[in-house]
């Protein structure tokens, strides 16, 4: 067995003889290995990679039980596209600092930062209490400074501006209007998208010249609230690229999703750059992937 395996049945051996919850047993197993009472049986240290895809899979597994759309884990297909832009967007001299407002289980966070050399802080952001127990644990056993806040997201966030912010951004309304108001993209009449404020938030929390990293519907500048979306991202930000992601990763044409891009303007940066369109070929396709990856990397350093 790989250790990815060999940690995984550690868990699920744990969580199938819990009378708890599938997650809440997967926490339970997490901090057991934390105080060291009980361990996973590795014949070789495992790597932050071994450690978090293990534990992936019996998040995977508990998210079955209790799956609701707008909490599924961001796959790694994603997060490692995301964590490849974001660690060549970002000096490679000095500590860096993210936000994941909406980090649910950690995964896309901790696949960004352990693409990231370590040399990375984070503040985590969620709503859901027991999602941010698993995200916490699983930070600890990383090794992974992370600062978790539960609450809103759309709330007041008492943290300091960061260099990035990585997001799987909710999509839908956001149900609590009066909150939205203090938004510059509340809608004048009916319920602001969660998706929108998500957007507007991050840039408040990101330092000039910082990024912003989404993942977004595609069809996020085509509904009718986008005209809004598009005067508010004129006026306060720079939008760098949008990466298309292949339709074979997702159920249906509504469900497609892509990658944006902000970057927050600075007084440094005097003339707009050209904006990267671009579509992520078929990532089966390893020449492909090569080549995109390639083009993604020339951009990235004439941008950065
Ligand atoms: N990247 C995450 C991962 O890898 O597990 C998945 C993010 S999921 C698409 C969106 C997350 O946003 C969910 O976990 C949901 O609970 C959270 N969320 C939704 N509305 C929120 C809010 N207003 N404030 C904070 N978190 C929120």
């Amino acid at each position: 067995m790989t250790n990815t395996e060999k940690i995984f049945s550690f868990i699920d051996t744990y969580a199938q003889s819990s009378n708890a919850l599938y997650l809440e047993a997967v926490i339970d197993a997490c901090n057991e290995w934390l105080t060291g009472s009980s361990t996973p049986d590795l014949s070789t240290p495992a790597t932050h990679e071994e450690i978090r895809r293990g534990i992936q899979l019996a998040i995977l597994k508990g998210m079955k039980e209790s799956a609701q759309p707008n909490h599924q884990m961001t796959p790694d297909s994603i997060g490692m596209l995301l964590g490849h832009i974001a660690s060549k967007l970002v000096s490679e001299n000095g500590e860096t600092s993210l936000l994941d407002p909406t980090v649910g289980t950690g995964n896309l966070l901790y696949t960004v930062m352990n693409m990231m050399n370590g040399n990375v802080t984070a503040y985590a952001v969620e709503i859901d209490e027991v999602l941010v127990r698993l995200s916490a644990v699983v930070a600890e056993i990383l090794e992974q400074r992370v600062t978790f806040l539960v609450q809103d997201a759309l709330r007041p966030l008492f943290i300091d501006p960061v260099d990035m912010v990585i997001s799987d951004l909710p999509v839908g309304y956001y149900p609590d209007d009066e909150n939205g108001l203090n938004y510059e993209l509340m809608p004048p009449e009916g319920h602001a998208y969660a998706h929108h404020l998500f957007i507007e938030q991050s840039l408040n929390h990101t330092k000039d010249g910082g990024y912003a990293l989404f993942v977004i519907p595609s069809n996020l500048f085509e509904s009718e609230q986008a005209s809004q979306l598009h005067g508010f991202l004129k006026n306060k930000a720079i939008i760098r690229a949008v990466i298309q992601l292949p339709s074979t990763l997702f159920k249906s044409e509504v469900h497609e999703k892509s990658i944006l891009i902000l970057q927050k303007p600075s007084e440094e940066i005097i003339a707009i750059p050209e904006v990267l369109l671009a579509k992520v070929p078929d990532m089966k396709n390893k020449h492909a992937m090569a080549r995109f990856l390639q083009d993604i990397d020339e951009w990235a350093e004439k941008e950065s």
